[in-house]
């Protein structure tokens, strides 16, 4: 052994911050937020290595008290620090300031907002309707998927395997959660190698019969001319045989909102409970416009602000709406029409329930090399109220008194 040898302790195989934030995006599709909006990485060295991430509603500065105590190196939260441009972040700034505070304790800030909300399966939207208990969920306004294109190329037998792994490197091949995606099929490809041509099987002016796969398999169309390129570079002939066919738009499962099912209807008074009960309480509590005895099955959420949805939520059939942030004018309007009874919850409350959903598939995705946690402070910014009774609904003895109190003015 050499002299100053010495043995040192390894760092265990982190993951930078970048990686992090790639797993993030992976998920939670930067191009799925609203133009307005500022998702991904506020402050933070993606090289830097990150071994713990917290989740929070919103970075308020309790939140990163919170991050600091607790020693992680990255926090994700749902709102924007820096929603509106800025020239600077200095520190006397209250917003400047948890950006100095963040730095200084090394630790990132990643936003992911509206397109937590859109995205697809782990989003906002499905874990509250996850929560409530619905099932065949949907989005309430569905996105396109991205463009496809199915390309058919054929290829002689002995190569396709090859050929296969080169186009699923390229971006080929990929449905849902599948990858090398491709079905085939055998025939006979023929053709004549005119003058000039220099065929990799065949000669000159001579019919030629080769055993050929035929191969299918789905592009996304941004990823067109990398495959094509693949292909090229890979396919033993010259001039090989190949067509792209533009796939018809589809929906996907990315969007705003969701629609689903709830396995036994309920009525709405039920319902109520189970929404008070299944969110964090809030001050607010749960506010509900429509008759207690209504029978609820089929259930609309939006997380955070959802006033816009409330038209999708009225197609889609549902008898209940939950949503936050609801003004008095669309409310009242709503309670004249037919229409989904309304259920108004604290705006924190609606999208809390994506806090652990996300860590937990970040923790998935990333496995032991990443410990994830959910912020314990509450940031609804409402922190108390009076004169409310957020858990009762109207009795019928309530209904029979207050009517009673009318006749009297009257
Ligand atoms: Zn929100």
């Amino acid at each position: 052994m050499h002299e100053d040898a010495t043995v040192r302790e390894l760092p265990l195989p982190g993951l930078a911050l970048g990686d992090v934030v790639a797993a993030l995006e992976a998920r939670y599709d930067p191009a799925l937020a609203e133009e307005w909006d500022a998702v991904g990485l506020v402050c933070g060295d993606p090289e830097e290595p990150v071994r713990s991430v917290m989740f929070a509603v919103d970075p308020t500065a309790e939140v990163v008290d919170e991050a600091i105590a607790t020693g992680v190196d990255l926090l994700v939260t749902h709102h924007p620090l820096l929603l509106t441009p800025v020239h600077g972040v200095p520190a006397s700034d209250p917003k400047g300031r948890l950006v100095h505070r963040l730095v200084r304790a090394g630790i990132g800030l990643f936003v992911a907002h509206t397109n937590a909300d859109r995205a697809p399966d782990h989003g906002v939207n499905d874990a509250l309707a996850a929560v409530l208990g619905l099932a065949d969920v949907r989005p309430l306004e569905s996105v396109a998927a991205p463009e496809t294109d199915t390309l058919v190329v054929f290829v002689p037998v002995g190569v396709s395997d090859q050929l296969v792994d080169a186009l699923s490197a390229a971006g080929a091949g990929v449905i849902g959660d599948y990858t090398r995606c491709v079905w085939q099929t055998t025939g006979t490809g023929t053709f004549i190698p005119g003058d000039g041509a220099h065929p990799a099987i065949g000669r000159l002016g001579h019919v030629e019969r080769v055993p050929e796969i035929r191969l299918e398999m789905v592009v996304p169309r941004a990823c067109r001319a990398e495959v094509l390129r693949a292909l090229l570079e890979l396919h033993p002939y010259e001039d090989p045989g190949y067509a792209f066919f533009e796939n018809s738009a589809t929906p996907s499962r990315a969007g705003l909102g969701r629609v689903g099912e709830l396995s036994r209807p309920v009525t709405l008074r039920e319902f109520a409970e189970r929404v008070a009960t299944s969110l964090p309480a809030t001050p607010g509590g749960v506010r509900i416009a429509g008759d207690p005895d209504r029978i609820v099955r089929t259930v609309a959420v939006c997380g955070g602000s959802g006033a816009s949805m409330l038209g999708a939520a009225s197609s889609a059939g549902a008898d209940v709406f939950v949503t936050s942030d609801l003004k008095h004018h669309s409310a009242s309007e709503a309670t004249q029409i037919p229409g989904p009874a309304l259920c108004d919850v604290a705006h924190f409350a609606s999208e809390w329930p994506w806090l652990p959903v996300a860590a937990d598939l970040l923790h998935r995705d990333l496995g032991a090399r990443v410990e994830v946690a959910v912020s314990a402070s509450p940031t609804d910014p409402w922190t108390w109220q009076v004169g409310g009774d957020r858990r009762s609904t109207p009795s019928t003895t309530d209904t029979a008194r207050l009517h009673s109190a009318e006749e009297s003015v009257d």
